[in-house]
């Protein structure tokens, strides 16, 4: 049996020049590669039709009927023939455009046929132009599969004569070469037990399958496989973690944590809040370095968690420094944080782009001496300049802000001096997101993480009430927005900022402040605007006088959409909502709803939409739900465009689908848990197909090589 390394130039039916077309065309390579080659549909032709079942979107029919009688009909350029072709329940015309004369000699009338071709429709009636035919008596004798493969191909491909046609054959040729057997890749007991074809005769039938069951259990075979040995990765890779990477022991919940807990704590926590803070404390107290993702809805109350996680590395003696990726953001949290900690003997600093150079000095210091505590800041705090005396925890808040570069290196920043019994040994991770990650696609982007869901808002919240107006509605929504305001509420109006089209945005941007600034004139309103343009003092300016109710209209781009804490602020308008993305939409909305009184969120758009648009807005209208929406964006965008998939193997997925084969991703994580429970080192005989398999995936990082 050949290697499936070997080059498809040594294959029958290809030689150098195709192997050329088929690397540069599709990326096919070995045997290997071109046997993972599925095709993307199949047409059937172990189904047949009636005439009376057509219809007009039909794409591929088979038909056993007979032909009446012929006509030619003379056009323009030659002529057509046509013959009327029956079946008990009705009659359709077959047509041919070319060999008029050959077709008609060759046809027999009153003879029953098996035709098959695409259906086309015309006022009622249907035709088939060129119907492949065969005499219903040959067809019975002939031996033939079934389900007829249709490759994925390229236009050049065709024109250089590998046609579908050709690549069946050659991969006809190919399982003839290896003998159609295939090594199993999975154990008997997983086969088993969840009743899956064998891996030969699952690749026999994705590519020739002999009935539409068996290519259902190939398709079922080959999807299990494909995401199980990426969650078999994943999972392996989070064993290791846990093993290898030391952490800091946080043993004790002391005096600042059990104080502030008692005597400060502004609200009583939710059950979602103190189950993730029962996740982490155990996380932080078992010796492994933690690495948490922390995933909450806008407004869910992801601060005071990692609040009270600070406290406990404070109580331990560590320092702990919290992340965002805007200055406003920081600014807030500092604040925030400031307030809350008021009370304690606690010093807590800010660091961002527009620290004073004197002030940066002193912190520095600080922080080298261990005299400060907590540091809140930007990028600013991921300089090389910045040293931490003992640096126990790390939180990143809005984590997909940031690139995995800045991520590592705030492992960088613990001390040289404490270290876990001469190991280096890294602060603890926490990053928050609230950008909720449909589950399949977590279970894929974030395997290796552990993972804390805040999956329940504070109590007493009204939920924000969505609509949908068009540009001929603005005047109803100006009066919207003047009843609100004389009500004492302050109101958001977002223009997009679309990089690529800046330039246009901005215009559009300073043409609604203009119109705005006319419709709620000064004295009697009071209007912010913040944009990326300006500068950060200038920035925070505004928003101070929005926060300080100075102002009663926000009017930003999307720089206000992380973060951005003012609860008066009840009313979110967005104008040209059909060009902002869902989740981006669902983080603006988050803004707005953090008070006790009822929110409004109007998405302000052209009439003209397309399907996507209209689904997207829908969507809001109908549902608060992060998850239900992070579901509808991955199935509108396809896991490509979403957050983390670049890393992850997701995307290169040959046969399995995260959106549509959720079941079979779910089931695939869940043995290979089961697996490596029993088994970490897959070195059990009953495991040896998967430890080869896993071996060979490793060292040839064929398909998986984007598994980091
Ligand atoms: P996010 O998860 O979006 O970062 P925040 O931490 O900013 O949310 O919290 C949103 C608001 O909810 C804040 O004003 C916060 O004080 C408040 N909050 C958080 N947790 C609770 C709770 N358990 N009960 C009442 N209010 C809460
Ligand atoms: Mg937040």
């Amino acid at each position: 049996m050949s290697s499936l390394q070997t080059s498809i130039a040594y294959l029958k039916g290809v030689g150098q020049a195709r192997a050329d077309l088929f690397a540069k065309e599709l990326r096919i390579f070995t045997y290997a590669d071109l046997l993972n080659f599925f095709p993307n549909r199949y047409i059937d032709r172990t189904q047949f039709f009636k005439i009376k079942q057509l219809q007009s979107n039909d794409s591929e029919v088979q038909i056993v009927g007979k032909i009446t009688s012929f006509k030619t009909v003379q056009q323009k350029r030659g002529s057509r023939l046509i013959a009327t072709f029956i079946d008990e329940t009705g009659s359709i015309e077959l047509v041919w455009f070319r060999g008029a004369k050959w077709i008609k000699d060759t046809l027999k009338v009153n003879i029953p046929y098996v035709i098959f071709g695409k259906v086309n429709s015309f006022k009622n009636s249907f035709s088939m132009p060129h119907p492949e035919m065969e005499l219903v008596s040959q067809y019975k004798k002939n031996l033939r599969t079934a389900m007829q493969p249709i490759y994925p191909s390229t236009e050049k491909l065709n024109n250089k004569g590998l046609t579908n046609r050709v690549v069946q054959k050659i991969i006809q040729n190919l399982f003839t070469e290896i003998n159609r057997k295939f090594e199993e890749t999975l154990s008997n007991e997983i086969v088993n037990n969840l009743q899956l074809l064998g891996k030969s005769e699952a690749m026999f039938n994705i590519h020739f399958p002999k009935s539409q069951i068996l290519l259902t259990q190939a398709k079922k075979r080959l999807k299990f496989e494909e995401l199980f040995f990426i969650q078999l990765q994943l999972i392996r890779k989070k064993i290791i973690h846990k093993s290898k990477i030391r952490g800091y022991i946080f043993e004790k919940v002391g005096a600042h944590f059990n104080d502030f807990y008692k005597k400060h704590l502004p609200f009583d926590l939710t059950n979602a809040q103190k189950r993730v803070l029962r996740e982490i404390r155990k996380d932080v107290a078992n010796g492994a370095q933690m690495n948490r993702l922390l995933q909450g809805d806008v407004g869910s109350g992801k601060t005071i968690v990692a609040v009270l996680s600070i406290l406990i590395a404070l109580d331990n003696g560590f320092q702990a420094a919290l992340i965002a990726p805007t200055e406003i953001l920081a600014t807030q949290h500092f604040n925030a944080i400031n307030e809350l900690l008021c009370e304690l003997p606690i010093t807590v600093k800010l660091l961002t782009g527009s620290s004073k150079k004197t002030e940066r000095k002193i912190i520095h210091k600080a922080l080298e001496n261990g005299d400060l505590q907590i540091l809140i800041g930007t990028h600013a705090l991921l300089e090389d300049k910045v040293k931490f005396k003992n640096l126990g925890l790390s939180i990143i808040d809005e984590q997909h802000r940031f690139g995995v570069a800045q991520r590592s290196k705030m492992w960088l920043k613990s001390s040289p001096e404490e270290k876990v019994g001469g190991v280096f040994t890294p602060p603890h991770i926490l990053v928050m997101t609230a950008t909720p990650i449909p589950r399949t696609l977590a279970m894929s982007v974030y395997g290796d993480l552990d993972i804390s869901v805040i999956d329940e808002l504070p109590p007493g919240r009204k939920s924000i009430k969505t609509l949908h107006r068009y540009d001929k509605n603005r005047l109803g929504v100006f009066k919207f927005i003047r009843d609100e305001i004389t009500k004492g509420r302050q109101i958001y109006i977002v223009y997009p900022l679309i990089q690529e089209s800046e330039k246009m945005d901005y215009k559009d941007l300073m043409d609604g402040f203009e119109s705005i600034s006319r419709e709620f004139p000064i004295p009697q309103y009071q209007i912010s605007i913040v944009h990326g343009k300006m500068k950060s003092a200038d920035k925070e300016y505004e928003m101070q006088r929005f926060i300080k109710r100075e102002t009663q209209i926000m009017v930003a781009t999307t720089v206000i959409e992380v973060g951005v804490n003012v609860p008066n602020a009840s009313v979110m308008i967005i104008e040209s909502a059909e060009r902002f993305g869902l989740s981006q939409l669902h983080q603006l909305r988050g803004r707005v709803g953090r008070g006790s009184d009822q929110s409004y969120c109007i998405l302000m758009s052209s009439f003209k939409l397309t399907e996507d648009a209209k689904t997207r807005l829908q969507t809001m209208v109908k549902t608060n739900d992060g998850f239900e929406i992070a579901e509808v964006d991955l199935k509108i965008r396809g896991p490509g465009n979403l957050m983390g998939t670049q890393q992850s193997g997701v995307l290169n997925l040959k046969i399995a689908d995260i959106v549509k084969d959720a079941s079979i991703l779910k089931k695939a994580r869940s043995v290979a848990i089961e697996v490596l429970q029993k088994d970490h080192n897959l070195s059990l005989p009953e495991h040896k197909n998967i430890s080869d398999t896993y071996q060979k995936i490793i060292k040839n990082r064929g398909i998986w090589s984007n598994i980091s």
